[in-house]
């Protein structure tokens, strides 16, 4: 699969669909950009990927699969739904250090291409500036890959911080994270495993080594995916929450093979289900943060993030 996202897709129910071409940022003139109708409430979204390995049986692009499978889909619904999202061209590399081993050696499992942090930092605050002199106000980056997060989440506060424009970070497997975990037979979310190859299994099975996972020759590991007192090796609940504590660990110091979970337990249905969890999530999210009220002072703001999805007796 080339790096464009297909402007035909089948979608979860199997049902083709092609993608309308002003879906797409880089589809758009001058003219489209400049005269584009309520653009303070349109959406640009940057999808966010990575190219590391995933295992033998697994091409460096699953990450990016993730968002393949979601982000275009999400944004012509939400579109469709009345939210307009515009879909930039995705940015492949993104920050994985934590798949390689120490600087300048050769990787036990090569093939892993990383940014630093500083210069991920200023591709992402360049690219959003680029969208604010555009004229837009709402960026949502969404990422295939975790370790995008962090540098994310101080690209949203920079950005508000210098420009006023408002800016969404998160990941479509952590949006339908409970229903993808309570789904997930090895327990948890983690790396080229269970979900990451049912995923790829949708969007792009020929470059799996189907082969590999017949004959079950595939690493699996299990046992350090489950943690201990600290944290569980979990994409999902690792490590916001409670209890827990974050480690910069390396992934071919705990990995079997560069793999974390069981890839013998992904299938092409559960990927359709995965997806299916991940898209309605993320046109939701599209929605909601298409109707966040910023910049308008405290009542309009608190009123907005607060009601939007609740009945009307909650509100
Ligand atoms: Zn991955």
């Amino acid at each position: 699969m080339s790096m464009d996202f297909a402007r035909t897709i089948t979608g979860p129910d199997g049902r083709t669909e092609r993608l309308p071409a002003k879906l797409f940022y880089e589809n758009l003139s001058w003219r489209d950009v400049k005269e584009m109708p309520d653009k303070d409430r349109v959406i640009i979204c940057q999808p966010l990927g990575a190219i590391e390995q995933h295992g033998p049986h697994g091409p460096l692009d699953m990450d990016i699969n993730t968002a393949r499978a979601t982000v275009p889909l999400a944004a012509h619904r939400a579109t469709q739904r009345g939210t307009r999202v515009l879909v930039a061209p995705l940015i492949p590399y993104g920050f994985s250090l934590n798949l390689m081993d120490e600087e300048y050696t050769a990787d036990e499992f090569p093939g892993t291409i990383t940014f630093s942090a500083q210069a991920y930092f200023t591709v992402l605050m360049e690219v959003c500036k680029g969208f604010i002199r555009a004229g837009f106000r709402r960026i949502a980056l969404v990422t295939g890959h975790g370790n995008n997060l962090p540098t994310m989440q101080i690209v949203g506060r920079e950005i508000r911080h210098r420009t006023g424009a408002l800016v969404m970070v998160t990941a479509p497997y952590l949006l339908a994270g409970t229903e993808i975990l309570a789904e997930l037979e090895q327990g948890f979310l983690k790396h080229a495993e269970e979900f990451e190859t049912s995923i790829t299994w949708v969007v792009d099975e020929e470059s799996l080594d189907l082969q590999m996972l017949a004959e079950r020759r595939a690493p699996v590991d299990l046992e350090s995916g489950r943690g201990g007192k600290f944290f569980r090796r979990d994409a999902v609940t690792q490590p916001a929450s409670a209890g827990r504590l974050f480690l910069a660990e390396k992934s071919s110091e705990m990995s079997r093979g560069g793999v974390i979970g069981d890839p013998h337990l992904a299938s092409k249905e559960k990927g359709e289900r995965f997806v299916t969890y991940m898209v309605d999530k993320l046109t939701e999210a599209f929605e909601f943060f298409g109707q966040v009220e910023f910049g308008k002072g405290r009542d309009a703001y608190i009123r907005s993030t607060n009601s939007w999805g609740a009945t009307p007796a909650q509100r």
